[in-house]
């Protein structure tokens, strides 16, 4: 007796469960939302009023690639004196540098902004210059070897100087070791560099920055002010 009640309700539990709808199941799990630090690196840029254009470039060497390159014309108020190719990493770092750095400076030393960047160079797939690879490229003979310079990689940056708004222009070649606010304003931008990049060249460091700062965000640690 006993046991034909349990079966009796064995079966109504299974009857029930198979005429009624189904138990709501839990929804599916999407998978998980992955940030994507290439398009997040964009973003950030264009945030930051930067003007750029995403690059697709095929390296001549495969040593030499730029992972997320962007083109950079323009960083908010401070135009570009020609286009630029960095890693968006990098230039990351350049908006950083331009806007809490020299920005501030500029104020300070000259009471108005910095306009336009006059860079020397960006992305540029070579080695390193050295004050040796210099001499022997002016004696005409063959630079062999060396490391391959953070240009290579779209981490590095050289500015030759900054032009503020009523025109004047504040040159490292010609006011490094000048004197004066132009020299305070370009040593205080390189000093406030080596909080932003890892490595900062400089006229003091060697020949061969004499005339402009190499900012790069590079694996090595150099302050050359
Ligand atoms: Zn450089």
């Amino acid at each position: 007796m006993r046991s034909v009640r349990y079966l009796t309700v064995a079966v109504a539990l299974l009857a029930g469960a198979c005429a009624g709808p189904p138990p709501p199941r839990p929804a599916p799990q999407s998978p998980p939302q992955l940030l994507d630090p290439d398009s997040a690196c964009l973003k950030d840029l264009r945030d930051h009023s930067v003007l750029f254009e995403p690059l697709s470039m095929t390296a001549a060497s495969p040593a030499c690639q730029v992972p997320n390159p962007v083109k950079v014309t323009a960083d908010g108020q401070m135009r570009w004196n020609r286009p630029g190719v960095l890693s968006c990493a990098t230039m990351r770092v350049v908006d950083r540098f331009e806007t809490d750095a020299v920005q501030p400076a500029a104020e300070r030393h000259f009471g108005q902004r910095v306009v336009r960047l006059l860079h020397m160079g960006t992305y540029e797939c070579r080695t390193r210059r050295t004050d040796a690879t210099a001499a022997a490229a002016a004696a005409g003979k063959p630079v062999r070897g060396g490391r391959l310079s953070e240009h290579a990689k779209g981490q590095a940056i050289d500015i030759g100087g900054f032009e503020l708004a009523d025109g004047t222009v504040v040159s490292v070649k010609r006011d490094w070791r000048g004197g004066g606010r132009n020299a305070a304003f370009l040593t205080e931008v390189a000093r406030a560099a080596c909080e932003h990049f890892s490595v900062v060249l400089t006229p003091n460091y060697n020949a061969v920055h004499a005339d402009h700062l190499h900012l790069d965000i590079g694996p090595h640690r150099l302050c050359g002010v």
